[in-house]
């Protein structure tokens, strides 16, 4: 794919992400693209940055080592989201380079990143995310556990949790879950929902999406 596709995609992107927000009764600018770069290298990531884009996800914390910092360097104003599971021992670094992490859903990730914030001196936004599917092999806590988990990470770590997210299961209706994660977060007083992808993002955003995390629409195929 050319940069300027990847320019093309990000403002065809943009343009869906205000037509849902009207469609849906939200206000102009009251969902967060998150344009999602995994997998992809600063060359392709540059024409987005150039179109004046600032918020992107990774998935993992070794990879966005690899080509984020000189880009933050380049670019003013960055925010950097992890949006993949978090591994204890890499707690410290992801601390260090992100803005904000997707990915909270155990007490000793919660108590991990606490311990790194308070001594790096930063502060990120966290977001819990909710394995809505309750499927094995994925992150998350389970639906049943999130009001407790929620309150422990509030009360005990004083954390303050900006939002909850979900990744649907692939096979079932995403708008299911959407609305599952809404309610969840209306129950619990958070505020932020980061659900939804490139194929589903337009429902998402209708169903209260604060912060949607889109890849292959903005940068092709993996
Ligand atoms: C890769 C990824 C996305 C983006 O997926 P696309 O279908 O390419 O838009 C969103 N969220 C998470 C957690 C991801 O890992």
């Amino acid at each position: 794919m050319r940069a300027d596709d990847r320019a093309t995609n990000f403002h065809d992107v943009i343009a869906a992400i205000s037509a849902a927000e009207k469609t849906a009764g939200r206000a102009p600018g009251s969902v967060t693209l998150i344009a999602v770069s995994k997998t992809f290298g600063a060359q392709d990531i540059r024409p987005v940055l150039d179109a004046g884009h600032r918020d992107f996800g990774e998935n993992k914390v070794q990879e966005a080592q690899g080509k984020w910092p000189a880009l933050k360097a380049a670019y003013a104003d960055v925010r950097l989201h992890l949006i993949g599971p978090l591994q204890s021992n890499k707690a410290k670094d992801a601390v260090a380079l992100f803005d904000a992490i997707h990915s909270i859903d155990r007490p000793k990730i919660a108590r991990a990143v606490a311990d790194e914030m308070a001594k790096q001196a930063r502060k990120l936004q966290l977001f819990v995310q909710v394995n809505t599917g309750e499927e094995p092999q994925k992150a998350g806590v389970m639906p049943r556990e999130a009001a407790a988990f929620l309150a422990m990470c509030r009360d005990e770590l004083k954390l303050e949790i900006a939002g909850l997210m979900c990744i649907p299961p692939v096979e079932e209706e995403p708008a299911v879950h959407f609305a599952f994660l809404e309610k969840l977060a209306r129950e619990t007083g958070v505020a932020g929902l980061s659900m939804g992808m490139s194929s589903d993002y337009e429902t998402a955003i209708e169903f209260g999406a604060t912060h949607v995390r889109i890849g292959s629409a903005i940068f092709g195929s993996r």
